[in-house]
């Protein structure tokens, strides 16, 4: 066991609007680390954060033992090259609410793109592995398919795949199941949970309690930028000691 991610003393503005204030958190290897919270208290904005698609205003953040951001006052505390922050991004592969495939290419070609362009990696090595990891998924019949002529819970599956294709230690999640059908959220949900047994690090932002329940580690609650309430699934849903975590749960439960 090892921590993954490392998220210190963390703020983030947009312009005056405070949207990240004070959070810390870690998450350890194999965790899976479910946030929940209002729509509008920053958590996709804290994802983002993590893997640089927004620039922290204050705080530090560490992937393993690489430093990724340390800011003061929107200052570099320290000059760190770009490479090394796309070299660290690598680590994490990111699954958003819109499953933003290629429009133009294949399941297949979805998958190989980024191995081939950017890790250099062979067509036929990265089709070998994009085959394995639409058999992960279940759809590998699929591969010629383009995105428009799949289902929603199928593209987000090509999207997890897609993610995978690179080989992440990490995998952020932003309400992956939210703009799908209902009879749609639980094959992306189960293809999740074999990740999640696999032993991937995994940060999910969702709306789903008994994806949390099951399989979270640890779940916190977060509340107008600020992280207000953290603990176990079990803690967290039984017992919340917060009474805004309580008031949101009773709406969404
Ligand atoms: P959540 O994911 O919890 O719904 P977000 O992180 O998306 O919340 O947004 C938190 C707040 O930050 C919201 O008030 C949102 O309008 C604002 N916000 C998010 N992204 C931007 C941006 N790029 N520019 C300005 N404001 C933003
Ligand atoms: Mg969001």
């Amino acid at each position: 066991m090892g921590r993954m991610i490392s998220v210190e003393k963390v703020y983030k503005s947009f312009g005056t609007l405070e949207v990240l204030k004070d959070i810390n958190l870690e998450v350890q290897q194999g965790e899976v680390l479910c946030i929940i919270g209002p729509s509008g208290s920053g958590k996709s904005t804290l994802l983002r954060c993590l893997n640089h698609l927004e620039v922290i205003t204050s705080g530090k953040i560490m992937i393993e033992d690489d430093l990724l951001a340390e800011k003061l006052d929107g200052k570099n505390q320290f000059k760190i090259a770009h490479k090394k922050i796309s070299e660290i991004c690598t680590e994490l592969g990111m699954v958003f609410q819109r499953f933003n495939l290629f429009p133009h290419m294949t399941v297949l070609q979805n998958i190989i793109e980024a191995p081939v362009s950017v890790k250099k990696l062979s067509k036929a090595e990265a089709v070998a592995y994009a085959m394995e990891l639409l058999k992960m998924v279940g759809l590998e019949d699929k591969k010629d398919e383009y995105p428009a002529r799949l289902s929603g819970g199928q593209q987000q599956r090509v999207a997890i795949a897609r993610a995978l294709a690179m080989k992440p230690k990490i995998m952020l999640f932003d309400e992956p199941t939210s703009a799908l059908d209902p009879e749609l959220v639980g094959e992306v949900l189960e293809v999740m949970k074999k990740l999640a047994r696999g032993g991937m690090t995994m940060v999910v932002v969702t709306h789903e309690m008994g994806f949390a329940k099951e399989v979270g580690s640890r779940v916190i609650f977060m509340d107008k930028g600020e992280i207000s309430e953290e603990g176990t699934p079990e803690a967290i849903f039984s017992n919340p000691k917060n009474e805004r975590t309580r008031a949101f749960l009773q709406k969404v439960l």
